[in-house]
C-alpha cells in the first residue's frame, strides 16, 4: 500500500525530530486518500512525552472542523521515537485508530504504518508525487 509524501514534507519532519531530541514530536498528515498534502505539527500533550505522544486535542478538534467545512482531510498522523526505531510501539498499538495512516520518524529513517486493524500495523511505501 502506497503512502505519498514529498521530499519537503519528509525533511520537514526529520528536521523537527531532530531538533527535539528528548521529546516525542508529533502532527497531523492532512491530505486526500492516501496521499500527504500538509502537516500540521502539534503539542506533544502526553504526560511522559520522552516516549509517548499525545496530539493536543484542541488542534484535533480544530483541524477535523476544519476538514468539514471544506479544509484537508486529517488522514492521520506523524510522531517521532527519538531512541527506538521507526516502528510502531506496544503503546502505539494500542492508540491505532483503525484506517489511520501513520508515520514514524527515528533519526533519518521515516517509515508509513496503516493501521489496519485494532493493534494491527501494515508497512506502507512512501512515494513521491508524480508532478504531472
Ligand atoms: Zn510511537
Amino acid at each position: 500500500m502506497d503512502l505519498t509524501i514529498s521530499r519537503v514534507l519528509l525533511d520537514e519532519m526529520r528536521r523537527a525530530a531532530a531538533a527535539s531530541p528528548d521529546r516525542e514530536i508529533c502532527g497531523l498528515l492532512l491530505g486526500r486518500n492516501r496521499r500527504i498534502e500538509g502537516l500540521l505539527p502539534c503539542d506533544n500533550v502526553a504526560a511522559m512525552p520522552e516516549d509517548s505522544f499525545e496530539i493536543d486535542p484542541v488542534a484535533l478538534i480544530a483541524a477535523h472542523r476544519a476538514a468539514r467545512t471544506g479544509g484537508p482531510a486529517v488522514i492521520g498522523h506523524y510522531h517521532s521515537h527519538p531512541r527506538g526505531t521507526a516502528t510502531p510501539s506496544a503503546r502505539d498499538a494500542e492508540a491505532a485508530e483503525p484506517g489511520s495512516c501513520w508515520i514514524i520518524i527515528a533519526g533519518n529513517d521515516v517509515r508509513g504504518w496503516f493501521a489496519a486493524a485494532a493493534g494491527r500495523f501494515d508497512p506502507m511505501t512512501l512515494v513521491e508525487p508524480d508532478n504531472r
